[in-house]
């Protein structure tokens, strides 16, 4: 069955200037846009094009404390850096509230598009900022839009799974809904271990009548396609059956992937396509945000892979002439020879069945399933 889906996008965000040297390119969601046009998915009667909107501050406030969200309104370029603004991860710098406010709106819309009825799926690429912390920003990311968007659709009373695929522990949005059951939080993520925020461990499994509801699949660096998805679909595919969520909210990072310059892990994007595809068939409904991604192509191939998912339509390899003559990018699928991953993934395999036994020893249990 082919189901709407709306894509959430303004060329707002994209034109938001960072320093040269900041690993986070706003130009990439241009580049994502693009390629999904030139492949003419909007053209689709399934696809619908949808403008965000600016958060307001009742929204943000239900998350971020008043004294941060008024900073980050007035905040301009040269001022004192404070909330965990500073030169280099979070700079501050003048349009920065406009940038910031049109990510998270993004995300609370397509959170009432899912919740009004017209749509059973809704992607917006504007957000995933899944470190932000109620008083301060963390990891490039100002407005936690994961957590405002599962807020929205909590409050119209849909019973919400949130699945973090970012490269990174999706840290922020854990430390949200530590401590309910109304939320069941997965993240999988490269092990704090080797990489920001340095949590996401397997015990961290909620707090009181959230024990349970936080579950963390770290991984091993160079962790390749196929443990990826072997202990993707060992926890999250049970998991979200067991939970029975009316909407499933995903934040599909991917900085996961080989060519990614800041993180570890070995995806592609075939592989990330096959855990989004799995997400697919689990979600009921259907909310998908963006979040990491440092290699601007991979992330222009891998959401346009994704919304193509959404859409059940099939994409051709072949990426269209006109995106290959301005960006030189000419397959939407990786055939990069990746063999220097290959010696690492015995390791790989025995930290994934670690992680995964613990899970199902200490998490399993609470959703009825049996462990191990
Ligand atoms: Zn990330």
């Amino acid at each position: 069955m082919t189901r709407k889906a709306a894509f959430i996008y303004s060329d707002e965000l994209s034109t938001f200037v960072l320093p040269d040297s900041h690993p986070m390119k706003p130009i990439r969601l241009q580049y994502v846009y693009e390629l999904l046009r030139d492949y003419g998915i909007f053209d689709l009667p399934e696809a619908a094009l949808v403008e965000p909107r600016p958060v307001t501050d009742d929204e943000v406030l239900r998350f971020h404390k008043p004294e941060y969200l008024e900073y980050v309104k007035h905040v301009r370029t040269g001022d004192i850096p404070a909330f965990g603004f500073g030169p280099g991860d979070n700079p501050v710098s003048d349009g920065l509230y406009g940038a910031m406010a049109i990510s998270a709106g993004g995300s609370v819309v397509a959170a009432e598009l899912l919740a009004a009825g017209g749509f059973d799926r809704a992607f917006s690429i504007l957000g995933g900022l899944h470190h932000a912390m109620p008083g301060h920003a963390s990891g490039f990311c100002v407005f936690n839009d994961p957590v405002l968007a599962i807020q929205e659709l909590l409050a119209r009373g849909m019973k919400v799974a949130y699945v973090d695929i970012d490269c990174h522990h999706g840290d922020g949005v854990q430390y949200a809904f530590y401590d309910t059951d109304a939320v069941l939080n997965i993240s999988v993520h490269e092990s704090g271990s080797f990489l920001f925020p340095g949590t996401g461990f397997v015990n961290e499994t909620g707090t009181g009548k959230g024990t349970g509801y936080s579950v963390n699949l770290p991984l091993y660096m160079y962790t390749g396609d196929e443990v990826y998805l072997w202990a993707f679909r060992e926890v999250v595919p049970p998991l979200l059956e067991a939970f029975a969520p009316d909407v499933v909210v995903t934040q599909l990072g991917i900085d996961s992937h080989h060519r990614d310059p800041i993180t570890h892990l070995g995806l592609t994007i075939q592989g990330f396509s096959e855990a989004v595809s799995d997400l697919a068939d689990t979600a009921p409904k259907w909310l998908a945000l963006g979040g990491g991604g440092y290699d601007v192509y991979a992330v222009a191939r891998a959401w346009t892979a994704a919304y193509a998912i959404m859409l059940d339509t099939q994409l051709p390899d072949a990426i269209p002439d006109a995106y290959t003559e301005r960006h030189g990018v000419t397959t939407l699928w990786d055939h990069d020879d990746l063999s220097e991953f290959a010696p690492h993934q015995k390791d790989a395999r025995q930290y994934a069945e670690k992680s995964i036994l613990e899970l199902q020893r200490e998490v399993f249990p609470v959703h009825g399933l049996r462990s191990g």
